[in-house]
């Protein structure tokens, strides 16, 4: 029997998650499909029945509808809840289980590929959306000392923060209260600089407020994206990026994004969205096959269908 797994959103065309997923399930030799399903939001449960037949494995989750599945599914994941988006459905036996993978595949490339151990550092994120998200839950789980929220909605950065600052107080407030260096009971939620996670406007002055001695920047917004109304856009200029950072782009598409163009200039060190794409592939693979994904066999896949060399 072959089993099919695929990508639900709407509109799914442009992506190159089937590309490195059919190349790995082809280079295991295993007899399995990744489709692109692209489903209106309307239709969305629909698809979801179908996904609990046994020659379906499940499916990646993409815009618009990370977290309207949430609800659709049987279970999901302490992560994925936390966060409040699944991009990974397992059916398990006809029920289906969600997960959350982008936090894990951003925290592999992190480490792996850009160097960076989290621990006691100082950190901002561009933007407040479902990638945001997961980026912000990991990085306060992986003990770092602050969080800056920089977005264009001010009250969605600070809803974000708020809801930061509940999900890791009540996880180990002690402990993270020590690295932080800020007292227990103080609030952590601030429009001035002050404690641990702050949230943003997206102003000149605020901007420069929050890059002020950081140690890693975050662009989780869509800025930038080849052949969106946002191509050639970055949203720093390489006077208001610190030199000898870490200068994070999600996107990765061009590989050398205008965010990462600038922040070249300004000295500081570069890392675009590719690595994660894969790392986040390859924890869903795991999950439907309980198999280990061949990642370097997925990152030529994935390098190709974006048409780079190897
Ligand atoms: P989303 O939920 O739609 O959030 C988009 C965020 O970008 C929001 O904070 C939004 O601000 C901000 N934004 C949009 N346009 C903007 C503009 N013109 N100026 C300033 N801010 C703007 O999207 P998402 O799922 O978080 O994805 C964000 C980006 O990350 C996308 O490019 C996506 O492809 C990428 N991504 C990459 C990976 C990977 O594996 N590399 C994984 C996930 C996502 P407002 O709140 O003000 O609207």
């Amino acid at each position: 029997m072959t089993v099919t797994v695929g990508l639900l959103g709407y509109p799914v065309k442009h992506s190159v998650s089937a590309a490195f997923h059919q190349a790995a399930f082809d280079h295991l030799g295993m007899k399995a499909e990744y489709m692109l399903w692209e489903v209106p939001p309307e239709d969305l449960a629909e698809k979801l029945g179908e996904l609990r037949n046994p020659d379906h494995l499940g499916a990646n989750v993409t815009i618009p509808h990370k977290e309207a599945v949430i609800p659709l599914l049987d279970h999901v994941d302490t992560l994925a809840r936390r966060i409040g988006a699944v991009n990974t459905i397992v059916n398990q036996g006809g029920h289906l289980v969600g997960f959350n993978t982008d936090a894990q595949g951003f925290m592999t490339a992190l480490r792996r590929d850009g160097e960076f151990e989290p621990l006691g550092g100082r950190a901002v994120i561009l933007g407040a959306g479902g990638a945001a998200r997961a980026v912000a839950f990991v990085l306060l789980d992986e003990g770092i000392g602050s969080l800056a929220i920089v977005n264009r909605n001010p009250d969605r950065a600070q809803g974000l923060a708020r809801e930061l600052e509940q999900g890791t107080r009540s996880k180990e407030p002690g402990k993270r209260n020590r690295e932080s260096g800020t007292r227990a009971g103080e609030p952590g939620i601030k429009r001035n600089g002050q404690g641990r996670i702050v949230a943003y406007s997206w102003e000149p002055e605020t901007l420069k407020l929050a890059l002020d001695g950081c140690d890693l920047v975050v662009n989780c917004t869509p800025l930038g994206t080849l052949g969106s109304q946002w191509e050639g856009h970055s949203p720093l200029s390489a006077a208001s990026i610190p030199p000898r950072i870490l200068v994070y782009d999600l996107v990765y598409n061009p590989p050398e994004t205008p965010l990462l163009g600038e922040s070249l200039k300004a000295g500081a060190r570069t890392l675009n969205g590719l690595t994660m794409l894969v790392y986040q592939g390859a924890a869903s693979f795991q999950l439907w096959t309980g198999r280990k994904a061949p990642v370097e066999v997925m990152t030529a896949a994935a390098r190709s269908a974006l048409g780079l060399g190897g």
